[in-house]
């Protein structure tokens, strides 16, 4: 598909390790069959064969044996067996083959390396494929020594194991971390102490990135290194199982606090079958889901059920002549699973001991938080239980007035005082970045100035946004507490849950920020730090200086509480609707009980067991694939936004944005422009995600259509209509595209092939229709993408709903204003193209918004209860071509209250005024 030169984007070789292997391997193919044809030289194909030689010695397949096969007949000038042989060494890479095949390991004309029972398929094809995983093992053994280990490791199977493995042998720490970056196979490591630190390859890039640690590294002794190097595994590759072989002390090893991210620390010497049933046994942990193999068992037993629920069992519907059709549609597994008992073996969503409470724990420890609560009504419901839990009724929580509408919705539900912050805006795609963390410094700082510090208890961000950009997570937590040391966090990673299998986007994440900031808070020098700090910036630092500081908390202070939501069904194999909230919240044991009771509000109490299932089995697989997964959504999305930006038909009506046309260039000061820029590589990408305050979710892509004449609705219907193919978010001038862990290349090809159909027709319409056709596709060009309206920014409450609210500060008691609607005669309806309308913005009584008005796109509240509505807003509905706006009605207007409900000034208790007693006549 990649029209470029392997070695012509750097980055790519991190991102897109294995398709690089595949393109390689393709490569290779071709030169071979142009050779036996007698089209091409031999030192083509050789140095075709070199270049995958290097990639090759980081996986098992296809393993020395047939590699020495090719050389072989590359040697003996066997051009019409070399070819052959390459192409289907070529093909089973790409289809994986081989992990259940065992013929593929065999040249076709030498015998096999091993028995064949031996081999992955040695269970016979009536059974399921055993899953297959590499073990990466890291020996100080000389190179000529690694097939006999290998074929050793294979001797080990045997008939009952789950799973099957082959061992891939390196022998220094810098192969080591290459291969566990580069092969996504590798499940566990088994590190043999004694190895060398350099690699025999050059890696370059490697070394850059490790070069911090090189100088230290060199003194350490054997055990101190090994150490080390698992520490960096498991910062790559957290799902990675390590296991520590020495020959030394083991006792000592063992209780060395930094061995515990070591699986186990074992004696050289001892039974290899002991770390073979080890490594099995460690993915056995993974593999394992309580809960939905709970439900597997449950589903097969013979149960008679006198409880509510119809269809468990499948009995109403089976019986039944006229809904059959629904059984055999979703079969019968689906009625068998279905139960409302919360007893006899499944467990209770609500209060759960069992299974659930054991699914959960696992998802604690595959995304790095302390809790995990499984949600079954979607991330709109795991934000509203969040709110509730930890926010008390004029309780202020900062947040990007942009955010998705349940944050809002809970804000009002538990009446907090919302203190809206705006995000950077992107007027000509009619869209918003994210919140500069400048904005949020100063509306504490500002609260602090009113002497309402105190009242704030959250800061309540998305991350990342719908359009991909992603916070700096750790440095807005660490310069918040730098202001108030127990702030809460919510952060809403809604279309983010995947991003913890990325060693590039985990540290942006709410959990990877949460554990770096713990790291760094244990750390001795932290202290030293922020000490400096403080003296440095004085006793009284002004609002500027704190503004232009990047602040450093202080570490004794800091209540680290952290709270995430995602939507596991977005990002991840959950079924719609299912959804998690991570903790990491030292005080979590204070308001467990309110959780608990949040969590009762809005739960429904039947909850779907196929969801919970669902949960269940997405953390398996991203637990044992999804590193591998991940980097192939990258990597997708990096061919797509190539492929559009560089075809020369395409990019001429079409383009993808950028990096640095997402992020504006004050918030990239590492310098990074885009993933695309020539000469990048793999440490300028880690420095921009570890300093830029913010990033872009590469696997966002925002497709500009607009400047081939279609406004976003209309291309997403188009696409959608004409070529199956469905997008995301649309915006004025622009559709959404997103890559997932399910996508293939094959995909990446569809798109490409519509987008250049469209193109064509675009390019014929043109020839045909003249200078007219010229002229009509230019104006709509005009004003698609010049004509924008402004963003408005958030107006203000006004001042009836500003309550005890600050001189200067916006919040504001979006509740009572809510609540003061459900009175018909407080409530007014104004047009927006009435003459009345522009009375109102010119002479007043202010306009106060009842509801929240959202259209879609974009999809944020442009209108919210007790808002005052300007011009600004005004001019925006106005220019707004969009059909859906939630909570107007064009045939009526405005929902307003009126000014005379609003009369008497701030604090007026506006309900009590909507439910007078009526008079006696
Ligand atoms: C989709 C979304 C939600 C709501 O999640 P559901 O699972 O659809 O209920 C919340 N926040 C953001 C940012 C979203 O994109």
């Amino acid at each position: 598909m990649s029209t470029s030169a392997p070695d012509a984007h750097v980055i790519d070789h991190f991102f897109s390790a294995p398709s690089a292997r595949q393109d390689r391997w393709r490569q290779l193919h071709t030169v071979a069959r142009a050779w036996a044809k007698g089209a091409e030289k031999r030192r083509v194909v050789e140095a075709a064969l070199d270049e995958v030689g290097v990639i090759e010695e980081f996986h098992a397949f296809p393993g020395q044996q047939l590699m020495t096969a090719l050389r072989e007949r590359l040697q003996s000038d066997d051009a019409g067996g070399f070819a052959p042989l390459a192409q289907r060494i070529s093909l089973a890479t790409i289809t994986g083959n081989y992990k259940h095949d065992a013929k593929e390991w065999q040249a076709i004309d030498a015998s096999l390396a091993e028995p064949a029972d031996l081999l992955p398929s040695s269970l016979g094809d009536a059974q399921p494929h055993r899953p297959y995983f590499e073990l990466l093992v890291l020996t100080p053994a000389p190179a000529a020594r690694w097939p006999h280990i290998a074929a050793e490791f294979r001797r080990l199977r045997r008939p009952e194991d789950a799973f099957v493995y082959e061992a891939v042998l390196v022998g220094s720490l810098e192969d080591a971390i290459c291969a566990a970056v580069i092969n996504p196979d590798i499940a566990a490591v088994a590190i043999y102490e004694g190895f060398a630190l350099k690699s025999r390859h050059d890696a370059p890039v490697l070394r850059n990135v490790l070069a911090a640690q090189q100088p230290t590294l060199a003194k350490a002794d054997d055990a101190d290194v090994a150490l080390r190097l698992a520490a960096t595994l498991k910062q790559t590759r957290p799902d990675l199982d390590l296991y520590l072989l020495s020959d030394r002390k083991v006792e000592r090893l063992a209780g060395d606090p930094r061995a515990a991210m070591i699986r186990r620390v074992m004696y050289q010497i001892e039974e290899p079958l002991e770390l073979h049933l080890s490594v099995l046994e460690g993915i056995k942990a993974r593999f394992e889901t309580p809960f939905f193999d709970n439900l597997k068992l449950y589903a097969q037993r013979p149960i008679a059920t006198f409880h509510a629920l119809p269809i468990a069992r499948g009995k109403s519907v089976f019986r039944s002549p006229w809904i059959r059709d629904m059984g055999q549609f979703y079969g019968l597994n689906l009625f068998l699973a279905e139960s409302s008992a919360t007893t006899g073996g499944l467990d209770s969503l609500l209060e759960p001991t069992g299974t659930i409470k054991r699914a959960q724990d696992m998802a604690a420890r595959a995304f790095g938080a302390d809790h995990v609560f499984f949600v079954t009504n979607g991330t709109s419901t795991s934000n509203k239980m969040v709110l509730q839990a930890l926010i008390a009724p004029g309780d202020i929580v900062i947040l990007d007035r942009n955010c998705h509408k349940s944050h809002h919705y809970g804000l009002m539900l538990c009446g907090a005082q919302p203190f809206y912050v705006d995000a950077f805006p992107m007027a000509e795609f009619s869209m918003y970045g994210a919140v500069p963390l400048r904005t949020i410094k100063q509306a504490l700082l500002d609260l602090k100035a009113e002497g309402r510090l105190y009242r704030v208890k959250m800061v309540d961000l998305t991350n990342c946004t719908f359009d991909g950009h992603i916070y700096n997570t750790r440095r807005v937590m660490e310069e918040c507490l730098a202001i108030k040391p127990d702030l809460i966090f919510l952060w809403d990673e809604a279309w983010f849950g995947f991003a913890r299998w990325s060693p590039f986007l985990r540290p942006r994440t709410a959990m990877g920020a949460a554990a770096d900031i713990e790291a760094w808070m244990k750390d001795p020098g932290s202290l030293t730090q922020y000490e400096r700090q403080h003296a440095e910036l004085g006793a009284k630092p002004s609002t500027e200086a704190l503004l232009d500081t990047r602040l450093v908390p202080d570490p004794r202070a800091i209540r680290l509480r952290v709270y995430q939501t995602n939507s596991t069904h977005k990002s991840m194999s959950a079924i719609r609707q299912g959804s998690m909230v991570l903790v990491r919240d030292v005080d979590f044991h204070t308001v467990e009980a309110q959780f608990h009771e949040a969590v009762f509000t809005h739960a429904s109490t039947s909850p779907n067991q196929q969801l919970i299932a669902s949960l269940d089995v997405a953390r398996r697989q991203m637990e044992l694939e999804g590193y591998g997964l991940v980097m192939n959504a990258i990597e997708i999305a990096l061919d797509i936004r190539r492929e559009v930006n560089t075809h020369p038909l395409i990019s001429k009506y079409f383009s993808i944005v950028g990096a640095d046309g997402m992020v504006p260039k004050e918030y990239r000061t590492s310098g990074f422009t885009d993933f695309l820029t020539p000469g990048l590589r793999w440490d300028d990408q880690l420095r921009s995600m570890r300093e830029d305050e913010f990033c872009l979710d590469p696997t966002r892509m925002t497709l500009v259509c607009g400047t081939a004449g279609f406004d976003g609705t209309g291309f997403k219907g188009l696409l959608a209509a004409e070529y199956n193919i469905q997008v995301n978010k649309t915006s004025r001038n622009s559709v959404l595209l997103q890559s997932n862990i399910n996508n293939t290349r094959s995909d990446v090809a569809l798109l490409i092939s519509v987008l250049l159909k469209i193109s064509n027709g675009i390019e014929t319409r043109l020839q045909h229709g003249g200078e007219e056709a010229r002229r009509t596709l230019a104006a709509r060009v005009q004003s698609l993408m010049k004509d924008v309206p402004d963003l408005p920014d958030f107006s203000r409450f006004h001042e009836t709903f500003r309550g005890d609210a600050g001189k200067a500060t916006p919040e504001g008691d979006i509740r009572t204003a809510f609540f003061a609607a459900y009175a018909p005669e407080q409530c007014e309806y104004v047009g927006i193209d009435s003459p009345e309308c522009d009375r109102r913005l010119r002479e007043g009584p202010e306009m106060v918004s009842a509801n929240f008005v959202i259209p879609y796109p974009p999809g944020f509240p442009i209108m919210v209860p007790g808002q005052v509505v300007t011009e600004e807003t005004i001019t925006f509905m106005r220019k707004l071509d969009v059909k859906e706006i939630h909570g107007y009605e064009k045939a009526k207007g405005l929902k307003l209250l009126r000014a005379d409900a609003l009369m008497h000034g701030r604090g007026t208790n506006v309900l009590e005024a909507g439910r007078k007693k009526p008079r006696a006549a």
